[in-house]
């Protein structure tokens, strides 16, 4: 019997990961505490369409992501972004002059992770609370009291914190997992009937509770009945306001983006706000994954990198490949 390996999240990094072991030959079995897959990456659907709430857009550098962006590409999962981007400095408005290469997915960051995800056994809805070891094996316990199992081996693909929870068995990963701080980030969208009247398609803000503003229309495939806006609050705004309720927090981004463009703005026709508790590592590390291969247990995410889609996407590869190795 193919005892298989088992997978925690199914964001970018547990996708990575799940892709490159199935390639080597392994059988990977999911599980995602949401509904879909794509964690930070995910999108959500709503009155005004899909929403990337979470990472906006993605770059690649290593060479071996840019082949996998390039394979995405031909697949249809991704484009190239091209907004009209400006810096918010000291009260001013001004065109960037960054004009690096950006990728989305399309028609909505979550394809990418949809499409890595393919027929991949996976169970939603379904919060891994415990791993631990039996005498030969990995189980997994989840939040309803269902165990799962036997794995031969585990990847736990989430942000650190969630991570640390998991790792009782292997109190020196836990330890390295709990060291890593992340930062929150409150994400606002907001929707005019009236398209707004600036050219600006992406911001880069300081100076103002705002960190970054993206004009979903501008993006690649997407709906444009609504000129839909996402806003996202700097960490700091963030973690100052993180129990303020959603109503106050989209009033409160509202009227940052209304003085920003020096605006009566009107009021959106819709709007919704997203709390990501663990957004982004405070600090970037090198160490690709989190290993105890003696044990079998493996921990990747963006926290191991760069801390963003490419270190995510990274690490996945890296836990992966050294799973594969000391099976060889
Ligand atoms: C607001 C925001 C803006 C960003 N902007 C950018 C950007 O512009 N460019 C960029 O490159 N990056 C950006 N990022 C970062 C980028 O989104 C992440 O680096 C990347 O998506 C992380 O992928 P991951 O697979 O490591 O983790 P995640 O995407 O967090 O995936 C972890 C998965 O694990 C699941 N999970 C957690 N705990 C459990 C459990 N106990 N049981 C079962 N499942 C569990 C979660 O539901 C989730 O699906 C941004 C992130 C945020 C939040």
């Amino acid at each position: 019997m193919t005892v298989p390996i088992a997978i925690i999240g199914t964001g970018i990094a547990g996708l990575s990961a799940a892709q490159a072991l199935t390639e080597a030959g392994h059988v990977v079995q999911l599980f995602d505490k949401s509904r879909g897959s794509g964690g930070r990456m995910s999108s959500k659907r709503s009155d005004a369409g899909a929403l990337d709430l979470g990472a906006q857009y993605f770059t690649a550098r290593d060479r071996r992501f840019v082949t996998e962006v390039q394979r995405w590409q031909a697949n249809g999962w991704v484009a190239e972004w091209t907004p009209q981007l400006y810096t918010y400095h000291g009260g001013q408005l001004n065109l960037s002059p960054d004009e690096q290469t950006r990728w989305v997915g399309t028609p909505r960051m979550s394809a990418i992770t949809r499409g890595l995800l393919g027929d991949l056994e996976v169970q939603f809805a379904c919060r891994i609370t415990e791993v631990y070891r039996g005498e030969e094996h990995w189980h997994l316990q989840d939040a309803e009291g269902f165990t799962h199992g036997p794995f031969g081996h585990v990847v736990i693909a989430t942000p650190a914190p969630q991570a640390t929870a998991l790792l009782a068995s292997a109190p020196k990963l836990a330890g390295a997992a709990a060291g890593v701080k992340m930062d929150p980030t409150w994400a606002v969208a907001l929707a005019f009937e009236t398209p707004l009247d600036t050219p600006m398609e992406g911001c880069f803000v300081q100076d103002s509770p705002l960190d970054w503003l993206a004009r979903n229309r501008s993006k690649p495939g997407r709906d444009n009945t609504l000129d839909t806006w996402v806003l996202h609050a700097t960490s700091a705004w963030s973690r100052q306001h993180i129990d303020l309720s959603k109503e106050a927090v989209i009033e409160q981004l509202h009227g940052a983006f209304a003085e920003l463009l020096h605006d009566a703005m009107p009021a959106p026709t819709f709007s919704l706000a997203h709390r990501w508790l663990y957004a982004r590592p405070a600090t970037s590390h090198e160490w690709g994954v989190l290993a105890d291969a003696d044990l079998g247990l493996y921990v990747c995410g963006d926290w191991c990198l760069s801390g963003r889609v490419e270190g995510a996407w990274l690490s996945g590869q890296e836990a992966a490949r050294r799973l594969h190795a000391h099976l060889q």
